[in-house]
C-alpha cells in the first residue's frame, strides 16, 4: 500500500527523481526534530537510539520539493542532492493531461475547496 502510494510523482516514476535528505552524521546531534517533522505516512527518518542520530531509512518516501527537515535543522547536517531549480524543471515534465486528472480528482474528494 504504502510502496504504490510512493511509487509515482505525478506520474514520474519516483525512482528516477534525486530528491531526499542525507544527514552528515558528524553534525547531528541528535536532538531528533527532524524525525517528529517528518509526517507519519512518510516517515523518511528513523532514531538510532545507541549511536543517538537521526538516520535516513526511506529516502525515496520523502515528498518532492519538501525540505522542512533541513530548513529546521539547527546544526546544519541535512542537505540535498539538488535544489529547487531542479524541482522547478522536473515539474514542468509532469504532462497537462496529468495535472487535470489530479486537480479533478482532488476537487472531487475536497469539495470545499471550489470556490463559488
Ligand atoms: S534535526 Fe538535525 S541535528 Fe536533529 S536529529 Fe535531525 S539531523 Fe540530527
Ligand atoms: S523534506 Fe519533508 S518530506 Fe522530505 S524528509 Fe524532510 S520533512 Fe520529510
Amino acid at each position: 500500500m504504502a510502496d504504490d502510494f510512493f511509487a509515482k510523482w505525478h506520474g514520474i516514476d519516483r525512482s528516477t527523481i534525486t530528491w531526499g535528505p542525507i544527514i552528515d552524521p558528524d553534525k547531528c546531534t541528535g536532538c531528533g526534530l527532524c524525525v517528529i517533522t517528518c509526517g507519519e505516512k512518510r516517515n523518511v527518518f528513523g532514531f538510532d537510539p545507541d549511536k543517538k542520530k537521526a538516520v535516513v531509512l526511506f529516502q525515496d518516501h520523502c515528498m518532492v520539493g519538501c525540505n522542512n527537515c533541513q530548513v529546521g535543522c539547527l546544526w546544519d547536517a541535512i542537505s540535498f542532492p539538488n535544489d529547487a531549480q531542479y524541482v522547478k524543471e522536473l515539474s514542468q515534465t509532469i504532462s497537462e493531461e496529468q495535472i487535470k486528472k489530479e486537480l479533478k480528482a482532488k476537487l472531487e474528494a475536497n469539495p470545499d475547496l471550489v470556490i463559488e
